[in-house]
């Protein structure tokens, strides 16, 4: 791992870069058939994962993606000890020496921070611990102590200076917004790197895709209705895109009050994000982009998030509203699928 207190002595830390970097893949098999797709599911990043690729050399890029998902997790996680990110938030204020990958995301989650206003704020973290959605115990806090933690939360303060990081005291931050769009990325170079052209991968419902499929069309994704369990609303098609939401379904609880809490915490007062917005779908090149900026506009809401396209119009989005109205936009008309009993109509962005 690089996670260290900068005072470890140089030697010894090169001696662990040198090993941790070394770990070996141990891949035999080829897949003979072109046409049969390599598939493998895996459990990491507290999700479930399937990857699926296909042609000769899939089976090897299968498994070096695998390996390369176990070690981000190790180095990006915030509740494994010795991680990057629990090394940070377990500093005390004092700097720490990470991985690139860590800088990579930490730097990402900035820059987005920046651009929606402090809609995404990684430093949020402690009060989404207060609410108990790190660990499952679930409780409404007293006002006084989210207005408390929020004194800390403020993602300007984190500073960065090369591979190294420092968080002041109490202040403590999760990548859990954006880390699996970024594994998605990760896996998808470790596929063109190999040779693999055609590929699709599904991180807890955030879908990744190389290419098309096999025969050439486009790839067809579904996205989940936020109202009905285990039930798709549309369906997109796409090729080399990324596809990632952010619901109000995937983490939550109901509270004694009967009120529904969930998982996106809005930074401007330490309460779920309920700005109108149930479920928010970025479509994009980028994964690591598309998985910070459905965070954040969910957090933003319907507005906002117009507002947010009109200047950033690489994006498409699938967004929700919590009276039950679907919203898409223009680039994806062409091929957008409405399987669900709401309305559905086209954003206008102009
Ligand atoms: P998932 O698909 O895993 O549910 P999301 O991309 O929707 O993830 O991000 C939710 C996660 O982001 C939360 O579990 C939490 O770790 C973190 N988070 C919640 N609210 C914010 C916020 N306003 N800014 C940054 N991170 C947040
Ligand atoms: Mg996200």
């Amino acid at each position: 791992m690089c996670g260290k207190i900068k005072k470890l002595p140089v030697i010894l830390l090169s001696l662990f870069l040198f090993w941790g970097c070394n770990e070996k893949n141990t891949v035999t098999t080829v897949n003979e058939n072109k046409n049969e797709p390599v598939l493998r599911d895996v459990f990491a990043m507290d999700t479930y994962m399937n990857l699926k690729a296909y042609g000769s050399n899939a089976e090897k890029a299968i498994e070096e993606s695998e390996n390369r998902i176990y070690e981000l997790e190790k180095e990006l996680s915030a509740t494994l000890e010795e991680s990057d990110i629990w090394m940070l938030d377990n500093s005390a204020g004092k700097a720490v020496d990470v991985c690139d990958d860590t800088v990579t995301l930490i730097k990402k989650a900035l820059e987005i921070g920046d651009k929606t206003g402090g809609a995404l704020d990684i430093t949020i973290y402690p009060v989404l611990k207060e609410w108990g959605f790190t660990t499952g115990e679930y409780k409404i806090p007293e006002k006084n102590r989210i207005d408390e933690l929020l004194k800390n939360v403020d993602y300007r303060n984190i500073s960065i200076n090369n591979n190294t990081i420092s968080l002041p005291e109490n202040v403590q931050i999760d990548l859990g917004a954006l880390a699996k769009g970024y594994t998605g990325d990760e896996i998808m170079k470790i596929m063109k790197s190999r040779g693999v052209t055609s590929a699709i991968v599904s991180l807890g419902g955030n879908v990744q895709s190389l290419g098309s499929k096999t025969d050439g069309s486009p790839w067809k994704v579904a996205v989940r209705d936020p109202f009905l369990e285990d039930k798709d609303m549309c369906v997109v098609d796409i090729i080399d895109k990324a596809v990632i939401t952010s619901g109000n379904y995937e983490r939550f609880f109901y509270g004694e009050d009967g009120k529904k809490y969930w998982h996106i915490i809005d930074p401007s007062d330490g309460y779920p994000a309920d700005n109108g917005l149930v479920s928010v779908t970025v479509i994009g090149d980028n994964g690591l982009e598309c998985d910070a900026l459905s965070t954040a506009l969910f957090v933003l809401g319907y507005d906002k998030t117009v507002e947010f396209l009109r200047s950033t119009p690489q994006y498409d989005v699938i967004l929700v509203t919590d009276d039950r109205k679907i919203y898409y936009t223009q680039g994806i008309a062409s091929s957008f699928k409405n399987i669900s009993d709401m309305p559905a109509e086209v954003i206008s962005v102009d």
